[in-house]
This record gives C-alpha cells, sequence and structure tokens, in this order.
C-alpha cells in the first residue's frame, strides 16, 4: 500500500482533513500551518485533534506533512523578516508537538542578492535556534527550482545548510519532482542518476517525502509552475518512475497539483492503479 495524499485546506480542522483525505483515497496529507501568507494561526482545539488522531490510527492515516508558510524567508536580508520566519516556525513547532512523529517541511528562503554562501549561513543559523523546539517532529527541507535567488535548487546547497545544524538528527528532505526538475535534475531520462547525485550529495536517509508534481514548464527552466500528472514537460510514465523506485520504496507521497478534491482523487486513483496499491 503506497503512502499517497495532497495538500488540503487545513481551514476546517485535522478532523476534517482526515475525512477528506479518507474521502479521496488518500492515506496522508500535508496543510498549511496558518495562512500562505503568514498570518497568525488560528487557536488549538485540542479536541480536534485528538478525535483526529483517534480516526487517524483507525483508519491508518500518516504520517501528515505541515508546510510552513511559503512567504517565510529564514535568510531575508532584513532582520526583521529573518525574526519573523524564527519566531513562526517556532510556534509552528511547538503546537505540532501535539502530533508527534510528523514532518514541518519548509522552503529553505531566497538569499535576496546576499549570495549563495550567506544565505546558507542564516538558514542554518534559523534552524539552530528551531530545531530544540522541534520535539518528535522531522524539519524538512524542500528542494527547490532555484526561481530568483532561491536556496536550495541545489542539493549541493541542501548539504551545506544540513552540514551547519548542530541538531541534524531532526532534519530531512523533501523532493519536489516540479522543483527538481526545473531545477535541472532530469529525472525523465536519468532518474536513477538523479537519485544517484541525491545519495551522493545528501545520502537518501535523509529523504523523507516527496511532493509529486508535473512541471508546467522545461528542465533546468527555473519556473516552479505545477501542473498536473501527466498535463506537464514531466509526463506520467517518469512520475509514476518515482513512485515505483525502489530507493524511494514507502516515503509520504504527497500531490500538489493545481486541482480539487474530485481531481486530486482521481490523481490517486490513477496513481494506485497504475503501481496496483
Ligand atoms: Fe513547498
Ligand atoms: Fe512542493
Ligand atoms: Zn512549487
Amino acid at each position: 500500500m503506497i503512502r499517497i495524499g495532497c495538500h488540503l485546506s487545513s481551514s476546517k480542522g485535522f478532523m476534517h482533513m482526515g475525512q477528506e483525505a479518507v474521502s479521496i483515497g488518500a492515506n496522508m496529507f500535508q496543510f498549511f500551518t496558518r495562512n500562505p501568507r503568514g498570518g497568525a494561526a488560528k487557536p488549538l482545539d485540542e479536541a480536534d485533534i485528538a478525535a483526529y488522531r483517534a480516526f487517524a490510527a483507525e483508519r491508518g492515516i500518516g504520517p501528515v506533512i505541515a508546510h510552513a508558510p511559503y512567504t517565510l524567508n529564514a535568510c531575508a536580508a532584513e532582520e526583521g523578516l529573518r525574526t519573523f520566519a524564527r519566531d513562526t516556525m517556532r510556534d509552528d513547532l511547538r503546537r505540532l508537538s501535539h502530533l508527534p512523529g510528523n514532518f514541518y517541511n519548509f522552503h529553505p528562503g531566497s538569499h535576496v542578492k546576499q549570495g549563495t554562501e550567506a544565505g546558507i549561513a542564516l538558514i542554518a543559523e534559523a534552524l539552530n535556534a528551531v530545531l530544540p523546539d522541534a520535539g518528535e517532529t522531522t524539519v524538512l527541507l524542500e528542494t527547490m527550482a532555484g526561481k530568483g535567488s532561491e536556496v536550495g535548487g541545489r542539493f549541493e546547497e541542501l548539504r551545506a545548510i544540513i552540514d551547519r545544524v548542530e541538531h541534524a538528527e531532526r532534519l530531512g528532505v523533501c523532493l519536489d519532482t516540479c522543483h527538481v526538475f526545473d531545477a535541472g535534475y532530469d529525472i525523465v531520462n536519468d532518474l536513477d542518476g538523479v537519485l544517484a547525485e541525491f545519495d551522493r550529495v545528501i545520502g537518501l536517509g535523509r529523504l523523507h517525502a516527496v511532493h509529486l508534481n508535473d512541471s508546467m514548464n522545461a528542465l533546468g527552466s527555473h519556473k516552479d509552475r505545477h501542473a498536473c500528472l501527466g498535463a506537464g514537460q514531466i509526463g506520467f510514465p517518469a512520475l509514476l518512475g518515482v513512485v515505483q523506485h525502489p530507493a524511494l520504496a514507502g516515503l509520504p507521497i504527497a500531490l500538489e497539483t493545481p486541482n480539487d478534491l474530485p481531481g486530486y482523487a482521481r490523481e490517486i486513483a490513477l496513481v494506485r492503479e497504475a503501481c496496483g496499491a
């Protein structure tokens, strides 16, 4: 049984997301910890979380991926923005302690003309400040498309961040198929080579989750525009190759394709059918 799901709206709480997941054939899901624009998080509803935990255990749902607001920038040039990113991440991690054993995924950041090296140092600094509050949550650096001054478009950049982090045992990576393709890693013609490169540079042991997206743009375009499975330049066979690759067996797979719920249900069914799971 593969672990597959999609990004869901968290506005109606965990129990609602769990039920939605079941209704579309998912057995994992992802959600934004708060409004992607970075506003205040809703107060924690402990009854909702308790009900969800019982439901998830009974229905075999999990793990969940909590996605940080994508507007956070841990390596912003302005100190105030960096502090905001750090405080938000710490608050998110404390809240996630109510759902132990899951993932917190974030975009490393954009160095905005400070240079990749400086960006890497600032991201590591932020992680060193918040990881002591991670509890049993594994924090995931997402592989990025390398759009603008984004850090994390090269595996080497993620490695450099990990190398500077003290509690690196709490740190992993989430591989986004659209992002790595846009960053120039040819998962269509050489998936084995890309994963061997990932293993050499970062180590496959750090890989904890996959974002399964097609890409509207070409290999190396550095664009980051997601497409539905099979509707982009990666194509369904190559995406299926990722899902079925033995090196990635058992990893949770989250769709972030431009879909409504019925669309997600169709894509999940398509993937499950194609791999008989
Ligand atoms: Fe993301
Ligand atoms: Fe993603
Ligand atoms: Zn993206």
